[in-house]
């Protein structure tokens, strides 16, 4: 075959050079057509869109015809023609096809229309679907996007490790790293493993937040993101929860609640719009296949100005709708930690746009948070959205020494554990807030995918590690 340099379909099909020769290389979604002429729709991952190869079947060898299957890996060199049929301006008339890979009938994406469920038991080929393609597409675009948002304001990536041995959120489940020979521990005259001759000489975990660390360089450096895997093994099976997800925390120096509220807002609606902007053929696609009020969703999010609203005015909303006759499954009353479906009601259905609920109880929240004058809550803020619930938990950092050691003291966390972040309250102790932003939640919003299994290539989830 007659080396011609590679173009890309994405780049193929907003060509106007008609005429001239053209190379591309795919894998073929469908052939059709009749005895004299067929027509091959190719795919190189390059765009959602395909690309028409026409092919004249007599000026090609029967044998190589029979290899150009459903899933076949093919290249063609061809003439660039203006296309009528296919749905495109530009569509390739073959000269010459050189058959890459062949693939017989066992290939599970022969038809179209497979479960969501049975595309997970093949994530593995996955991808080469309209719908995994479209979704990965959008995932690179909304990882360049939140570099971008926080580079051009001045804030620095700052790498937070994966193993760690301190606990930030006291609550999270976590997964334990060791070298020990689990057949044969040695534990104490009280029955405690001894770690001593573990890799580390002590028990270490997998993170579940690079907050702790992020404080630390936010103190110093001033704006900080991080950016990373993140793992809790919760044994939660929802739509929502991976035991591997990446998450996006922001934290910054001098900024309070109420800044930190600003970012997180102008930061979720910079996102969306890199959507919009830069995968508006991935997101249609999704939207006119499985979601339809998608595009209208993303749209109605940058209009709106977001709900800001205390806990306890939000607690009081949700009282009223169940004196109303609402049904939740969960009770609601002041303290209980919201469920989904309580977060999804005052966005949904009372404010019908996404609401920012702050001052949270103390009991429900974490250590680090700032205390409030009532002895009772805290500075937290979570982010909820509609279909998702939470999408962001953050909250302004307690930066007083004193408070934060007795909140510490009062949840029994091991000092040994936490010397050197309190340390940044001890040497030039300032305000600071930051929030974590789960990227697959992220995702599920921008993609309009109802399950977080489907938005991460190779999900982790309870009894399941598979690819
Ligand atoms: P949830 O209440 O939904 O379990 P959380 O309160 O435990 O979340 P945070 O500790 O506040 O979550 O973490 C910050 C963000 O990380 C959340 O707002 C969410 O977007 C994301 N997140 C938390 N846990 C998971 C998980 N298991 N899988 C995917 N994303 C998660
Ligand atoms: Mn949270």
């Amino acid at each position: 075959m007659e080396t011609i340099r590679r173009t890309k379909i994405v780049d193929l099909l907003k060509c106007r050079d008609f005429g001239t020769m053209v190379n591309v290389k795919g894998w073929v979604r469908t052939r059709r057509g009749s005895k004299q002429v067929n027509f091959i729709a190719l795919n190189d991952g390059s765009t959602i869109n395909n690309v028409q190869v026409v092919v004249d079947l007599a000026n090609f060898d029967e044998e190589l015809l029979k290899q150009i299957t459903t899933g076949a890996c093919i290249s063609v060199n061809g003439e660039l023609v203006e296309s009528v049929g296919s749905g495109q301006a530009a569509e390739i008339q073959a000269r010459e096809i050189e058959v890459l890979g062949t693939c017989d009938n066992t290939y599970p994406l022969q038809k179209k229309g497979h479960s969501m469920e049975f595309l997970r038991e093949i994530a593995h080929l996955r991808p080469r679907t309209n719908t995994f393609g479209a979704v990965f597409r959008i995932r690179h675009n909304m990882a360049i996007a939140i570099h971008k948002f926080f580079h051009e304001r001045g804030f620095f990536y700052f790498h937070t490790p994966l193993i760690t041995a301190s606990d930030c959120e006291g609550a999270g489940q976590m997964f334990q790293v060791t070298t020990m020979n689990l057949y044969d521990l040695k534990k104490d005259e009280n029955g405690s493993i001894i770690y001593d001759n573990d890799f580390f000489g002590k028990q270490a975990s997998l993170t579940v937040s690079g907050q702790l660390e992020g404080e630390l360089a936010a103190t110093a450096l001033g704006a900080i993101y991080t950016f990373g895997p993140t793992f809790r093994a919760e044994n939660s099976n929802t739509p929502r929860h991976l035991a591997e997800f990446w998450m996006i925390e922001p934290e910054v120096a001098f900024n309070d609640i109420n800044d930190n509220m600003d970012l997180a807002e102008e930061f979720i609606k910079y996102c969306v719009q890199w959507a919009l902007d830069n995968c508006y053929d991935d997101v249609k696609f999704l939207n006119d296949m499985f979601d339809k009020g998608l595009i209208e969703r993303l749209q109605g999010v940058l209009k709106e100005e977001f709900v800001r609203l205390p806990y306890t005015e939000g607690v009081k909303i949700l009282e009223d709708a169940v004196a109303k006759g609402h049904k939740f499954e969960f009770p609601v009353y002041w303290g209980v930690d919201l469920a989904s479906e309580h977060e999804r009601y005052l966005v949904e259905e009372h404010f019908k746009r996404p609401v920012i609920l702050t001052d949270y109880p103390k009991e429900i929240k974490a250590f680090y948070m700032k205390q409030n004058e009532d002895g009772k809550t805290v500075r937290a803020m979570d982010v909820l959205f509609p279909k998702i619930g939470e999408i962001i938990g953050g909250s302004e950092r307690e930066a007083d020494y004193d408070k934060l050691l007795t909140r510490i003291q009062e949840l029994n966390i091991p000092m040994k554990d936490m010397w050197w972040y309190l340390d940044t309250r001890k040497y030039g102790s300032c305000p600071h807030s930051g929030f974590g932003l789960g990227f697959e939640r992220l995702l599920l919003f921008v993609t309009g995918m109802a399950n977080i299994r489907d938005v991460i290539p190779f999900p982790r989830t309870p009894r399941n590690a598979e690819f």
